[in-house]
């Protein structure tokens, strides 16, 4: 299948996907996908509901203590990191880009506790650029189907960049999160009537159906 096929069918199944993630500024994005390593988005959208009601931006984020923030985000897990992670992430918006966050790959990772793919999901989806951020699910999405055979996420984002042209990029990003996230579900995906039913390497889609 090419890549205008593919794409065709990703449009039909899911034509306007959205981000699940709530905010209002890039900064607010950087948060909420800290936050949601390990957690659903409904989760985090409940926590920063809250959160964002008295600190949403950086100047008021970096007058928490950490125990503090640590208290408004425990229900999001791994709450003790995730805490320090914003925490030194705030400090570096703050002190190296005069509290706005930036816009390009090689800023957005010099940040603390910024990596590709959080980095990929603020450009693709805040700044309206083109990325392709690889989560679990694009992850395993692009290995079902063969557009990429790999299990390390970088590689995987390289062989994608390359098979679909840059303009998809982004909106392919989110329907595949959306794909994985419900249909092509880790255990138990929906193979029967599945568009790339065809194409897709999962040995056990035959006894999904
Ligand atoms: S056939 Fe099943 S495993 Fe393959 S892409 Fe479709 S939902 Fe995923």
């Amino acid at each position: 299948m090419t890549a205008q096929e593919i794409k065709e069918k990703f449009d039909a199944l899911i034509p306007a996907p959205k981000c699940e993630l709530d905010y209002k500024s890039p900064y607010q994005l950087l948060i909420a996908v800290i936050l949601s390593a390990q957690c659903t988005d409904k989760r985090v959208n409940m926590v920063t509901k809250e959160m964002f009601k008295k600190y949403d931006t950086p100047e008021k984020v970096a007058s928490l203590a950490q125990e503090e923030l640590e208290e408004i985000i425990h229900s999001c897990g791994f709450y003790h990191n995730k805490a320090k992670n914003i925490l030194a992430m705030t400090k570096d918006v703050i002190e190296k880009y005069n509290g706005q966050v930036p816009s390009t790959m090689e800023e957005l990772v010099s940040l603390a506790g910024v990596g590709r793919k959080t980095a990929n999901v603020v450009i693709g989806e805040a700044f309206g650029g083109e990325a392709i951020a690889v989560d679990t699910h694009v992850l395993r999405v692009s290995n079902r189907l063969a557009l990429a055979k790999t299990s390390d996420p970088f590689k995987c984002e390289q062989a994608l960049m390359k098979f679909f042209p840059s303009k998809y990029w982004s909106k392919i990003h989110l329907q595949m999160v959306l794909f994985g996230r419900y249909y092509c579900k880790s255990q138990k995906p929906l193979c029967k009537g599945c568009p790339f039913f065809d194409i897709c390497t999962y040995e056990d889609k035959n006894k999904m159906l």
